[in-house]
């Protein structure tokens, strides 16, 4: 998926100020591949800069990349797709998008690659449509899926206001080219009292600390810029919106690294096998995972009696543990407000 800069011909960058307060006083947080990341000295918002250009940007959502490693990931081809390997994908998401209570309701995902999302949606009862930068991915979507995606930027569109009652953006905000701007239309098109529900991965997650700079998550080329729980919650305030959550998963991809020959890598593989066995760290993920279906109003698997003593005590301890323990994914929902 990544090429090095080198790979392209002398690439044009571009400067860039902080995608999150506007100001341009920054420190140099990182190089890779031949990009710079930069730290913002005003609100600690990480971000490529100077960035490529969004022609070159684009490039890198090529029907190459969609069909040899998008469509992997989830099983499919170019012609079928399993739909509960789409389901168990977005378990989370699904539960926090909840049966609509009344029919015609309708879901809009912002950067809806193939489509999946939207087709398990469809399937728990909404009215659904997309936005998708690649031709690619949007045809795909339409033709094989055959669920609306429109191929184009969000804000070249120009739905009417307050068209949505849920607007999805799911690993997408850390590609966007200017995701101000995105969230300000988002915030537009929503309903009054409807609700953003996006993911985005965590900066602070200890799989960064461990991996260090070979983290897959880190490529300036696509991912412009990097969130944690309070740069995050900015965004949103800054967006109009009412936070009604920003919660860390607990889970941990420890092949989600760019140097797997690394002696890091080795320990930190096989410190998450014995981890699995012991089984603290899925306890610790179902918590916020619970916590987080409550905050989306579904009932799912959620238990939503009061918890006895003991429970809450050990509880308490996750919580605690999770402050220093965090996973690799940041969930948020906000709501427009009425
Ligand atoms: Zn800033």
């Amino acid at each position: 998926m990544t090429k090095t800069v080198r790979d392209m011909d002398r690439p044009e960058l571009e400067s860039v100020a902080c995608r999150l307060c506007g100001r341009r006083n920054t420190r140099p947080y990182a190089v890779k591949f031949g990009l710079p990341l930069v730290k913002c000295r005003s609100c600690g918002l990480v971000y490529a800069h100077p960035r490529l250009t969004e022609a070159d940007v684009m490039k890198r959502y090529s029907p190459e990349y969609f069909f040899k490693e998008y469509l992997p990931v989830f099983r499919a081809d170019e012609t079928s797709y399993d739909l509960d390997l789409v389901r168990g994908h977005y378990h989370l998401y699904l539960q926090l998008i909840a049966p609509p209570a009344a029919p015609g309701r309708r879901l809009l995902d912002v950067g809806s690659g193939a489509g999946f999302f939207l087709k398990a949606a469809e399937g728990a009862g909404w009215e659904v449509e997309g936005v998708e930068v690649s031709t690619a991915a949007a045809d795909y979507a339409n033709r094989v899926l055959r669920v609306k995606v429109r191929r184009a930027k969000l804000e070249d569109v120009g739905f009417a206001p307050d068209t949505f009652d849920v607007v999805t953006l799911l690993d997408t905000i850390e590609h966007l080219g200017d995701p101000d701007r995105a969230m300000a239309e988002i915030f537009r098109i929503l309903k009054p009292g409807g609700r953003l529900i996006l993911n985005t991965p965590d900066l602070r997650s200890l799989s960064r600390r461990v991996l260090g700079k070979s983290w897959a998550v880190l490529t300036p080329a696509e991912h412009l810029q990097y969130y944690t729980k309070k740069t995050l919650r900015r965004a949103l305030e800054k967006a109009k919106f009412r936070v009604v959550g920003v919660r860390n998963l607990l889970n941990f991809n420890a092949e989600y690294t760019h140097d797997k020959t690394s002696r890091r890598y080795r320990w930190w593989k096989r410190r998450l096998e014995r981890e699995r066995t012991k089984k603290f760290l899925e306890k610790a993920f179902w918590i916020e995972y619970t916590d987080l279906v409550r905050l989306g109003g579904g009932n799912g698997d959620a238990d939503s009696a009061r918890p006895g003593f003991f429970k809450r005590i050990k509880r308490g301890a996750y919580m605690s543990a999770k402050r220093f323990l965090r996973g690799d994914v940041l969930v948020a929902i906000a709501e427009k407000p009425l």
